[in-house]
């Protein structure tokens, strides 16, 4: 008889894991308290208006390439994917903007018109972030995080320095110029810490920008929440929305019996949650939780965000499919993310505008904006302070992109801190997980396994291997393989 499994959940990692599960034998069903799946991936739709609701930058396409691959499948079978040119572009005051193109000869150029002798470190850089790419994908992050020696081989020991060093120190060594240390140092922000505090190993992120490509699937990155339903389901998962689990039921040996779900006990043995993991931690009682509220506290989270997604009507100029604004000081907002919590006083912020690309998210000649100031996770969250920041960001949208755009708001939603713990019980509101910093990266992460619920595992971007959607289907492979390799 097929084993049954719970999934709590149904983000990225979690819809990762149901499909190895299914296809591995299990009878998978997944539990999602909101009404949609898709996690933070879910997608907002209004007046002909498309939008991501969470992710956007498709980086990494090798890695949903090898998700497909172990189904016998591509990413093509679900979605259509183009690669964007450029990439991004960033503003660093009024007129005043870079574009990436997705061209490593085109960006070795422009890093070389911006800095003479710039391109010439630039190749170094990229040659040592690719190398430490390849170390990544294929020593450490699919790697359960159970043990220390899982990492140790000649490929890692060789870069330990890196992991001593930090990304701040590398960028910084040998290009200068403001501009393109912005730019170098920005793809770490997606692993959700300060270049100060990230490993100079993690610079194999700047290979996935400039080596790899930012990509965009047609329809958004709903699109491969979509595919990867319709794979799970072709699989034998059964969904079910609306599904709020309460309580995991533990018995006096400690081992997982049961769920409680809309106040309905529903009987398991085995039980996988894709949920923040502090919030699933809070379903058991005290004495069979792994980890401290004290413990949560210590942990660099990544930041929350506050979020708009607004329907223009007229078409927006001066701006790419992604669009960053770091025309304010970097280390200034960071500080007041990191280490001196409050509402930033000058924030750098993200925009995209999809349908300058894609003409399935807004209807023609409108524009769908989604934008996103990084916040502190935890901060006080009102109605007010959305509409002030709101203000704030469109004055210095509307100088540096020079052009009007308040006036052509059709209309606009926000989604912030009180949001995220609301809708996806997140820890103190937090956008991505928890950080990837040295002393929070691989086994030093949130375990897989509960060390004290024997049946009781975890995926997501709480555990390894870190924040981001290439890592949370990651995460559901690694975790369904813990599973399947302990034999229930
Ligand atoms: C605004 C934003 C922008 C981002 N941008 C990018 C990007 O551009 N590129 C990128 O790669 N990554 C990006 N990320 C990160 C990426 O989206 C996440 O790392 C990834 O989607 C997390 O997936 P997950 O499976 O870990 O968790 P989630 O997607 O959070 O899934 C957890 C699920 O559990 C459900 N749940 C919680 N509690 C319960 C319960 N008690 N019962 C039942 N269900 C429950 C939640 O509703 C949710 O559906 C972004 C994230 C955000 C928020």
């Amino acid at each position: 008889m097929k084993k049954n499994i719970y999934i709590i959940g149904s983000g990225f990692s979690a819809l990762s894991a149901s499909c190895y599960l299914a296809k591995q034998g299990y009878n998978v069903t997944v539990l999602e308290k909101n009404d949609t799946l898709g996690g933070r991936a879910r997608q907002y739709k209004k007046d002909g208006f498309t939008f991501d609701i969470g992710p956007s930058w498709y980086w990494m396409p090798d890695v949903f390439e090898r998700f497909f691959a172990d189904f016998g499948k591509k990413p093509s079978d679900y979605y259509t994917l183009d690669k964007l040119n450029p990439g991004y572009e960033v503003y660093f005051g009024k007129k005043s903007s870079l574009k990436v193109s997705e061209n490593l000869e085109d960006i070795y150029r422009m890093f070389e018109e911006e800095e003479k002798g710039s391109a010439k470190h630039l190749k170094t850089f990229i040659d040592s972030a690719k190398s430490n790419y390849d170390t990544a994908i294929k020593d450490l992050v699919y790697k359960p995080g159970v043990s220390p020696l899982e990492l140790i081989n000649t490929s890692t020991i060789a870069r330990v320095s890196q992991f001593f060093s930090t990304i701040r120190k590398q960028v910084r060594k040998n290009i200068k110029n403001p501009k393109l240390i912005k730019i170098l140092e920005f793809p770490v922000l997606f692993l959700g810490a300060k270049p100060t505090n990230t490993p100079a190993f993690y610079n194999f992120m700047n290979y996935a920008d400039f080596g790899l490509g930012t990509w965009h699937p047609r329809g958004g990155m709903y699109a491969v929440i979509e595919g990867m339903v319709s794979l799970a389901t072709s699989l034998g998962v059964h969904f079910k929305t609306n599904s709020n689990v309460q309580k995991i039921i533990t018995d006096t040996s400690k081992n997982v019996v049961g769920l409680l779900v809309n106040g309905e006990e529903i009987k398991t043995s085995l039980v996988l949650s894709g949920a923040d993991y502090h919030h699933t931690e809070t379903l058991l009682d005290k004495d069979v939780r792994q980890y401290s509220e004290n413990y949560w506290d210590k942990k660099i989270f990544a930041p929350s965000s506050l979020l708009f997604y607004v329907g223009f009507d007229k078409k927006i100029e001066n701006v790419s499919h992604h669009t960053l604004f770091f025309d304010t000081d970097f280390d200034a907002h960071a500080r007041e993310i990191y280490d001196n919590p409050k509402w930033p006083t000058d924030p750098l912020f993200y925009a995209n505008f999809t349908s300058l690309t894609d003409e399935t998210s807004a209807p023609e000649g409108k524009e769908a904006g989604f934008f996103l100031i990084p916040l502190a996770p935890g901060i006080k969250d009102t109605l007010e302070l959305r509409e002030e920041y709101f203000d704030k960001i469109m004055d210095r949208f509307e100088k540096l992109t020079n052009q009007k755009v308040k006036e052509h708001v059709l209309f606009k939603k926000s989604f912030c801190v009180n949001d995220f713990k609301e809708e996806y019980n997140s820890y103190k509101g937090n956008a991505y997980g928890m950080a990837n910093t040295l002393f929070q990266t691989a086994f030093l992460r949130p375990k897989i396994k509960s060390g004290k619920v024997k049946n009781l595992y975890f995926t997501g971007q709480l555990t390894v291997p870190g924040p981001g959607v290439p890592p949370a289907l990651i995460s559901g492979k690694i975790a369904s393989e813990l599973i399947i390799k302990n034999q229930y």
